[in-house]
């Protein structure tokens, strides 16, 4: 079988690597620059995110990768030394009920990615550094620096906002692009807690020849993030200005980085497809970009998977563009708007004026988006609240399933496990033997649970591999009704009996 390729090897391209792996699909992924970026870049991760390393299990390698602080607070101060220490306090970290996975931190780039390559490599892909993809055919003829010519059977454009797979593919983009001022990221060492004292996760800089955030990334590494461009010396000054005191550090390095918003038109070509920041880039309020990313890759490689091995057909795939494209334009809005009104994100009280402009509520955002398309039968797109997420995971074709601990240390979504699953009502045990018939995996809910998840009482919720319902039933148990259902969503050529 001809291999997949992904073009990129950054966050997003080896995430899809990974899970392409865990879906049994092995990768080749094609890297440009020599050896992972060292810098920190994106660092906000949303328990969705969490959730899907947690399905390919990585949530211990992940959770070990955050930056982690008793004191999450963020401070404003003129400089690091003179950050009011007395007022630092710790804050726990409030386990969130919605999910099984709750941020504890923030998650540097560079930490994901060093977790990202090993398991992608251990679930099959080959990561090659040093090679640029130079052109791509929408039949899946892939060109490198090197001269090599590869024909794949699928090919994942990864390559990040300029991407070279899009451009190739004639593929036009929207939006206004480069949006902010030029902001250099200077990652530098110091050991400012030995030197300083506490220091808070994120400190404002206030002092007027060094203005910008000062975040700390782990193991003694700074990122203060100012405007640009700077040559290195202004990059020492600024640094040096930001510390306010005399203490020894050593840049590492300086990225300048511009806020952009830009997306693809289609996010698909034949047997190409754009996932990450080549598909669309998002400005930054909100931490959507990389989060939005990751789970491009997520809702792409299950179908890639299914349609390799013969247990769906073509159409499957391009649903990938109709559920990522919608939900790229309704997360670009929502961070086009936190872009003009920072309060509309940060200000949890700002219900009327979120509803007044068409902002959603910050967690809705990651959590609470639908999908509507021809892998959903009868989608319910319109969620019943913008602002609550325990209202609006109820259940609905297209929306996400509801985590619900049914017993310690396992929640609905591990029932899922990547796999096509019947979640059955507690008076329904016929659609588990319904589900047996047809090839799949079932479980019988309990009826608190199912109470809480939305599966009613007699019926049954059929839950797709990345865990949004894709059909939901009242009706008494029938196995055949299930496989045509089964049949329609995944555009299947003839009844396969693997499901996963
Ligand atoms: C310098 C920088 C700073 C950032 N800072 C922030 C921030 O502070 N906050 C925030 O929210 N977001 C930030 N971002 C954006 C965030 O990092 C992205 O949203 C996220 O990285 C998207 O991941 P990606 O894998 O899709 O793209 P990228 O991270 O851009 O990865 C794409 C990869 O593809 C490789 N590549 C490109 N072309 C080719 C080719 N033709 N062949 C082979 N390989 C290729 C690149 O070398 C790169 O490794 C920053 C981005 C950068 C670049």
């Amino acid at each position: 079988m001809l291999p997949v390729v992904i073009a990129g090897g950054g966050t997003v391209g080896l995430a899809t690597a990974v899970f392409l792996g865990h879906h049994g699909v092995p990768s080749l992924v094609f890297e440009r620059r020599h050896a992972l970026s060292a810098h920190p870049r994106a660092m906000g991760i949303s328990p969705r995110t969490l959730e899907i390393f947690r399905e390919v299990g990585l949530g211990e390698a992940v959770a070990n990768a955050a930056v982690r602080s008793t004191l999450m607070l963020r401070a404003d101060a003129r400089t690091a030394a003179e950050i009011d220490r007395t007022a630092l306090r710790a804050e726990p970290v409030v386990p969130f009920d919605l999910s099984p996975e709750t941020p504890a931190g923030h998650y540097p780039q560079d930490h994901l990615d060093a977790v990202l390559l090993p398991a992608a490599r251990e679930r099959g892909a080959v990561v090659e550094f040093g090679v640029t993809v130079t052109d791509v055919t929408p039949g899946g003829r892939v060109s490198l620096s090197d001269g090599r010519v590869l024909d794949a059977g699928y090919v994942v454009g990864a390559d990040g906002v300029h991407s070279r797979v899009r451009s190739a593919l004639g593929i036009p983009t929207t939006g206004p692009g480069e949006i902010g001022d030029t902001t250099v990221n200077i990652l530098f060492h110091a050991d400012l807690v030995d030197a300083l004292g506490p220091m808070p996760v994120m400190t404002a800089i206030g002092h007027p020849d060094a203005a910008g955030v000062l975040l700390s990334v782990g193991d003694n590494r700074w990122a203060l993030h100012v405007r640009g461009p700077l040559t290195d010396e202004e990059c020492t000054a600024k640094v040096r200005t930001a510390i306010g005191a005399d203490v020894p550090f050593e840049i590492v390095g300086a990225l300048p980085w511009r806020a952009t918003a830009r997306m693809a038109e289609r996010f698909r070509a034949g047997s190409v497809f754009l996932v990450g920041d080549a598909a669309r880039a998002i400005s930054p309020l909100g931490a959507f970009g990389l989060n939005t990313g990751l789970a491009d890759a997520h809702n792409l490689a299950w179908k890639l998977a299914a349609v390799r091995r013969g247990a769906a057909g073509d159409r499957l795939l391009d649903t990938y563009h109709d559920e990522r494209h919608a939900v790229s334009r309704f997360v670009s809005r929502q961070a086009e708007l936190r872009w003009a009104d920072p309060s509309l994100h940060w200000d949890t009280t700002a219900v009327a004026e979120r509803a007044a402009v068409g902002a959603w509520e910050r967690t809705m955002v990651v959590m609470g988006y639908r999908y509507d398309s021809s892998a959903v039968v009868d989608a319910v797109p319109e969620p019943p609240s913008t602002e609550d997420l325990s209202a609006s995971l109820d259940g609905a074709p297209g929306s996400p399933l509801r985590h619900h601990w049914v017993r310690p240390g396992v929640s609905t979504l591990d029932l899922v496990a990547s796999r096509w699953t019947l979640l059955a009502g507690p008076d329904a045990a016929g659609w588990c033997g319904a589900a047996a018939a047809a090839g799949l995996p079932a479980e019988r809910l309990a009826a608190d649970v199912a109470r809480v998840v939305g599966v009613p009482p007699a019926g049954a919720v059929l839950v797709r591999p990345d865990r949004f319902i894709a059909w939901r039933t009242a009706e008494r148990p029938d196995a055949d009704v299930l496989v045509r259902v089964l049949d329609r969503i995944t555009d299947r050529p003839a009844r396969a009996l693997s499901t996963r």
